[in-house]
């Protein structure tokens, strides 16, 4: 389901409102803002098919096992066993794949929590082999890193649940980062730290936002369990996830398994999900600085890719950069809208002018006749309403049409003689002159005869009365 966007009119009147309610910061050219945010975001939008996209999914709860060879969850086990060497020998069991899930099925029993398990031998290891202090130092450590893999089974696992995902390229979306009640403490938020950035993020490069909803079993309301930003990458295919905020209680796993299916259902096919290959760029500039909550970094594919890069665009906002010389201006008050872009006065003095339209353009002018059969040099769409001579390949704004071809003012001139039987225009070489007369081949076929100079005169004198 897509839903509607604003034009340009409503969304400055919740601008306004909005900014009333929450003060804080806001571009003083909107105008050209909006433009950009919408000029911005044609690949994405192509594969939401609109501005935004919602969808509802069911999750299941499933728990799929961790990798305990490498990546995050082989490392911190690799330091549980540095700490309690002995811990399959404790827990009889084989090896580390007691590691792969959270919990362990014991036969009729319930099922018990890994974590738990390894917390009930290795204080009494630690005991055995080390004085009191240097005990609770390694509990405490080793209590904080089953504490980090439970971070990597949640990311695994995912519960029963009904969830709501928007994710959202228009103007507003960009504006409520910071107020989507799970982000509040977030510096995009108005009269925060970084109240520029998220305009900034909102007219980058195929940028958009995510969130995420849950109906509250109470109230039957929906609320916000979790959002985030990305950036679509059209090359690649892939959707690029980062700064993830989440109400407490929500599973990242839940999160990570809707974007799954949400990005899966967006580009036609099962999706798999890469981490920490993204990059943001162009993220600094004078002073200041992109701030971003680093929580998540995630990109979802059809395969395997590589970094992914967020070019920044902090033009218009932070600086006016001329598209032209590339140089940068405090404001833009003396740019000049040249096609689709706005220039610097330097370069708006070097553009070309229509001398038709007098409308200044970078693009190549086209030489055309025009009505006063002038040759000018005119815009492109001016030339485009007019057709080509067919034989000297002239535009021009006067064509006559001659039996299926389009002929100048000059090439009619040089080229043409009125048969004075059927009083058309017809190219040279189908005329025979006939002393003063002249008579286009079709014309003497019909009347089959070969006149004789006084008897033309006088046949063409009895055919027009
Ligand atoms: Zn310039
Ligand atoms: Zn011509
Ligand atoms: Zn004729």
């Amino acid at each position: 389901m897509n839903i509607k966007n604003d034009t340009y009119e409503e969304f400055i009147s919740y601008l306004n409102k909005f900014i009333e309610r929450n003060g804080g910061y806001c571009p003083n050219n909107i105008d050209k803002w909006f433009y950009q945010v919408d000029k911005n975001h044609k690949d994405v939008r192509e594969v939401l098919g609109g501005n935004s996209i919602q969808k509802f999914y069911k999750l299941t709860a499933v728990e799929n096992p961790i990798d305990v060879k490498s990546g995050d969850g082989g490392q911190i086990i690799n330091e549980i066993e540095k700490l309690f060497p002995r811990i399959y020998e404790y827990l009889r069991k084989e090896d580390r794949s007691i590691f792969e899930y959270s919990t362990l099925a014991e036969n009729n029993h319930n099922a018990i929590k890994v974590s738990k398990l390894i917390m009930k031998f290795a204080p009494r290891y630690f005991a055995e082999h080390f004085g009191t202090v240097q005990c609770i130092a390694n509990t405490k450590e080793l209590e904080k890193l089953l504490s980090k893999l439970g971070e990597v089974w949640a990311k695994n696992r995912t519960n029963d649940c009904e969830l709501e995902v928007t994710l959202s390229t228009n103007h507003k979306g960009f504006l409520l980062l910071g107020h989507y009640g799970v982000d509040d403490n977030s510096c995009f938020r108005q009269k925060s730290s970084s109240p520029k950035d998220k305009f900034i993020l909102a007219q980058s490069p195929e940028t958009f936002v995510i969130s995420v909803s849950k109906e509250d079993k109470r109230t039957g309301k929906h609320i916000n369990v979790a959002r985030a930003f990305g950036w679509y990458n059209k090359t690649t295919e892939t959707f690029n996830v980062r700064n993830y905020y989440f109400r407490n209680g929500f599973q990242e796993g839940d999160f990570l398994e809707l974007c799954k299916k949400l990005f899966s259902d967006l580009l036609g096919e099962k999706c798999i999900q890469q981490e920490d290959i993204t990059k943001i760029t162009n993220s600094e500039y004078s002073a200041w600085h992109f701030y971003q909550n680093n929580y998540g970094n995630w990109s979802f594919s059809k395969k395997e890719v590589g970094t992914q890069v967020c070019s920044l665009n902090y033009n218009g906002i932070l600086c006016f950069r001329c598209p032209r010389c590339q140089s940068d201006f405090k404001s833009d008050s003396a740019f000049q809208n040249i096609d689709d872009d706005s220039y610097c006065p330097y370069c708006a003095k070097q553009a070309n002018v229509c001398e038709l339209t007098k409308t200044k353009t970078f693009k190549n002018l086209v030489e055309i006749l025009d009505p006063s059969n002038r040759f000018v040099f005119v815009l492109e769409i001016i030339a485009k309403e007019y057709s080509s001579c067919d034989i000297c390949n002239i535009i021009s704004a006067n064509l006559e049409h001659i039996k299926n071809s389009n002929v100048c003012t000059n090439c009619l001139e040089t080229n043409f003689t009125t048969c004075d039987i059927c009083k058309t225009n017809i190219i040279d070489d189908q005329i025979e002159d006939f002393g003063d007369n002249s008579v286009c081949t079709e014309c003497v076929a019909e009347h089959g005869i070969n006149f004789g100079l006084n008897e033309t005169e006088i046949y063409i004198e009895s055919i027009h009365g």
